[in-house]
C-alpha cells in the first residue's frame, strides 16, 4: 500500500486536502489531511467513498457509439478511441463547414473546479473551433453580478475567521450539507458566545439550534434585508464615519429600502415581526458580525437584488474593519493573480453567448446557425439543467449530434451519440483553488485511468491535432498548461515555491486578510456602491421587488436545496433510495397525504411522480424537491427541473431555479 497526497476539485467551498492509500493501483482509503486550515483531518462521506464511484457498475471504461434510435432505449457499440475521435472530428468538422462554428455548442460546468480539467485544451479547442460560448448560470451568477457591482473583487471573511464573530448570519445556506468545515467553526465560536441567526425556507441543522431563525418565504429575502437595512437607518444604528469614507449611492439606497418596513416585508416574507425586530438589535448590538451569503437565495427572480440588499448590510452598519467581520460569498478569485485564461493559450472570440439555463428552449428556438452539436464534458444537464421535458426532447433528435465525455453513464450521456470515458480527479493532474477556503493545490494523479478513459487534456488535444487547430507553440500537456499558468503572473513563481514546498498554497499576500484593513474593494474608486449603474441597468432597477408567483392553482413554493449525499448530481448513479418531495405536516394534511404515498408534483411545466415524506423541519407554502435526483430516482422519469418555469433572475442571467409553484396530490 501507498499514500499519496491529494486534493479534491469537486464543487464545493472547502477544497479539502486528501490523503489516498493505494493497492495494486486501486484506491481503497481516502481521509482528510492537515495541510490547510480548513480540512484538519476529516472530509465528507461522499468523498470518503469516492472508491464506489471509481469503480462501481455505471463507471465508463470504452468509447461508445449509439446503434439504436434516439428517442428508444439506448443501444451501444464499443469502438476504439481512434474510431470515437475519427467520427467526432469528422462530425464536427462537417458541421462547422456546412453551418459554422457557432453550430457548436460546449456544455460544461462544476464537475471540476480546476484549471486543467475545466479550461486548457476543452477551452483551447472550443474557441478556436469559434463555437458559440456558454453562459454560466446554474449558480453564483447573480450573487457574482451583485457582489461584483457593490465591492469588486474584493475577499470576503476567511471561513476560519468566523470563530472571531460574536454574531454569525447564514443567509440562504446549509453548510451541514454544501460546507461541513464551517460547522466546527461556528461550533466553536458559539462556545466562545456568539449568536446564530439563519435565514432559511427550511430549518436545517444548524438553524434548529440557532439563537435566531427567521424562515422566510423563497424569493422575499430582498424586502427583509431592505426593511432590515431602513430599520438601521431609522434608528440610527448605522456607522455614518464608515459611509462617509467608504460608501457611494447611500441616499439612493437608503430611499429605495424605506419602501420596506418591518412590517410589510415580515407579511411578504411569512415571517413574525418580532423576530425581524431581534435581527435589527442583534445586528445593530453585536460586533464582530458576519454574514455567510448562500446560494439559495439567488434562485429566484429577485436574486440578484437580494445578494445586494444583503451585502449592504454590513457596509452601513460598520461591520468591516475587525477580523471576523463582513461578509462571505465567493473568495474563488480574490487575490491568486493567476488563472487558467495563460493555460488556454487561445484569445476569446466573441461569437453568440448561449445562457446553460435556457438550455432545452436555445436547441429548440436558436438560428442562424441552430445547435447541430452539444458537446458535454464535466456536466450532467438533463440532471441539471431547467425545462428537463424539453432538453430531452431536444437531445433526442436525430439531427443533433451529443458528445458526452463522461465518467459515468449518467441521465446525459444516455442520450449522447458518442459516449467518451473520463478520467476521475484521482486519475488526472489536477491545480485548482477553492471558492471558500482560500488554499491552492496542485497534485497529480495517484492511480492510472481506469479502463481506457482519458483527460481532458489528451480527448481535447487529439481533437485540436485531428482538425488541424493545433498551433506549434500550444501547452500540450498537463505540466505545460501549469507551467503556463504559473509564468504569466508575477506572483507565480511565489506560488510554485509554496506548492513545492507545503503542497499547498495561500494567496501571494497573505490568507485570512480582513476586509477594510488588509483589503478594499477594487471598484474604481475603492468605495463600496450600493445602487451601482451596471446592476441598475441590468435589473430594471435594482431592489425593485417581484412578487410571489404563487397561484390558486399552485400555491406550493417548491425548492431543490442540494443532497447532503451528493454534489449536484454527482454520485447520483449510487443512489437507490427513490426521490421523496417533503412537505410541511400542515400541507400534507391538508392534501391527506401520508409519508411514503405515491404523490404527483405539478405546474403548467411537467410533472413528477415521486414518494411524499412529510417534513416538521419545511414551513408550510413551501416543498423541497432536492436538486440533483437523476431520472432513475422518479416513477415518470422527471426530477424538480421539469417545474422550473422559464425566465430568470433579476442579475446575472442566473436560473430561477426557486420560482417554481407547484400543486401536489396523491396519485
Ligand atoms: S466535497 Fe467538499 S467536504 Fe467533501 S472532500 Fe471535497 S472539498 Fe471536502
Amino acid at each position: 500500500m501507498t499514500q499519496h497526497a491529494s486534493s479534491c476539485p469537486l464543487d464545493c467551498p472547502d477544497a479539502c486536502g486528501l490523503e489516498v492509500t493505494v493497492e495494486h493501483d486501486r484506491v481503497v482509503r481516502i481521509e482528510g489531511d492537515r495541510r490547510g486550515p480548513l480540512t484538519d483531518g476529516f472530509i465528507c462521506g461522499k468523498v470518503r467513498k469516492f472508491a464506489d464511484h471509481m469503480y462501481g457498475d455505471d463507471r465508463l471504461t470504452q468509447p461508445l457509439v449509439r446503434t439504436g434510435p434516439k428517442n428508444g432505449p439506448p443501444r451501444w457499440r464499443t469502438v476504439t478511441w481512434d474510431e470515437a475521435l475519427a467520427l467526432v472530428a469528422d462530425r464536427i468538422g462537417g458541421i462547422v463547414a456546412r453551418a459554422g462554428g457557432e453550430a457548436v455548442l460546449p456544455y460544461h460546468y462544476g464537475g471540476s473546479n480546476g484549471w486543467i480539467t475545466d479550461g486548457g485544451c476543452a477551452s483551447r479547442f472550443f474557441r478556436r473551433l469559434g463555437a458559440s460560448r456558454l453562459q454560466l448560470t446554474f449558480c453564483a451568477a447573480a450573487t457574482s453580478a451583485a457582489q461584483r457591482g457593490l465591492y469588486g473583487a474584493m475577499p470576503g471573511v476567511a471561513l476560519e475567521d468566523f470563530a472571531h464573530a460574536k454574531l454569525i448570519v447564514l443567509w440562504g445556506v446549509n453548510p451541514s450539507a454544501t460546507s461541513i468545515h464551517l460547522v466546527p467553526i461556528i461550533d466553536r465560536a458559539r462556545a466562545a458566545g456568539a449568536k446564530l441567526v439563519v435565514v432559511d425556507p427550511r430549518a436545517t441543522p444548524l438553524a434548529r439550534h440557532a439563537d435566531l431563525h427567521l424562515p422566510v418565504r423563497p424569493g422575499a429575502d430582498l424586502p427583509i434585508a431592505l426593511a432590515i437595512g431602513h430599520a438601521l437607518i431609522e434608528r440610527g444604528a448605522i456607522d455614518r464615519a464608515f459611509i462617509e469614507t467608504h460608501v457611494a449611492d447611500f441616499t439612493e439606497y437608503a430611499r429605495r429600502a424605506a419602501r420596506w418596513s418591518l412590517d410589510a416585508a415580515a407579511r411578504e416574507a411569512g415571517v413574525a415581526r418580532a423576530d425581524l425586530e431581534a435581527f435589527v438589535e442583534l445586528y445593530a448590538a453585536t460586533s464582530p458580525a458576519v454574514i455567510r451569503t448562500g446560494w439559495g437565495m439567488e434562485r429566484n427572480r429577485n436574486g440578484g437584488g437580494s445578494i445586494a440588499a444583503v451585502l449592504a448590510l454590513p457596509a452601513i452598519a460598520g461591520k468591516f474593519g475587525v477580523r471576523g467581520g463582513g461578509y462571505t460569498m465567493s473568495n474563488s478569485d480574490a487575490r491568486w493573480a493567476v488563472g487558467a485564461e495563460a493555460g488556454i493559450g487561445a484569445p476569446e472570440a466573441a461569437t453568440r453567448l448561449v445562457n446553460m439555463s435556457e438550455i432545452g428552449v436555445q436547441l429548440r428556438d436558436l438560428r442562424d446557425p441552430r445547435i447541430e452539436c452539444l458537446f458535454v464534458y464535466n456536466c450532467n444537464p438533463v440532471a441539471t439543467a431547467p425545462d428537463q421535458r424539453l432538453l430531452v426532447e431536444q437531445l433526442a433528435r436525430d439531427d443533433r449530434f451529443v458528445v458526452v465525455h463522461e465518467q459515468v453513464m449518467t441521465d446525459t450521456a444516455a442520450l449522447a451519440d458518442v459516449v467518451l470515458p473520463a478520467t476521475t480527479f484521482l486519475e488526472h493532474r489536477e491545480l485548482h483553488r477553492g471558492y471558500g477556503t482560500m488554499r491552492m493545490f496542485d497534485r497529480p494523479a495517484v492511480v492510472a485511468p481506469y479502463g481506457e478513459a482519458r483527460t481532458n487534456t489528451e480527448l481535447f488535444g487529439a481533437l485540436l491535432a485531428r482538425m488541424g487547430l493545433a498551433q506549434p507553440d500550444d501547452a500540450t500537456t498537463d505540466q505545460a498548461i501549469v507551467d503556463r499558468i504559473f509564468a504569466a503572473s508575477p506572483r507565480g513563481e511565489a506560488l510554485r515555491g509554496q506548492l513545492d514546498a507545503h503542497g499547498i498554497a495561500a494567496p501571494p499576500d497573505g490568507a485570512n486578510r480582513v476586509p477594510f484593513v488588509d483589503v478594499f474593494p477594487s471598484t474604481p474608486d475603492r468605495k463600496i456602491h450600493l445602487v451601482p449603474a451596471a446592476l441598475d441597468a441590468e435589473a430594471g432597477e435594482l431592489y425593485a421587488y417581484r412578487p410571489d408567483p404563487a397561484t390558486d392553482a399552485f400555491p406550493l413554493a417548491l425548492i431543490s436545496p442540494a443532497l447532503a449525499t451528493q454534489i449536484s448530481s454527482t454520485f447520483g448513479q449510487l443512489r437507490e433510495a427513490p426521490a421523496a418531495i417533503e412537505l410541511a405536516i400542515a400541507d400534507a394534511d391538508a392534501r391527506g397525504i401520508a409519508d411514503g404515498d405515491d404523490v404527483r408534483v405539478w405546474n403548467a411545466h411537467g410533472e413528477v411522480h415521486c414518494v411524499a415524506k412529510r417534513e416538521a423541519h419545511v414551513r408550510p407554502g413551501v416543498c423541497v424537491l432536492h436538486k440533483g435526483f437523476w431520472r432513475k430516482h422518479t416513477a415518470n422519469g422527471f426530477t424538480a427541473n421539469a417545474l422550473i418555469p422559464p425566465g430568470l433572475a433579476d442579475l446575472g442571467g442566473q436560473g430561477a431555479f426557486n420560482d417554481a409553484r407547484v400543486q401536489v396530490a396523491k396519485r
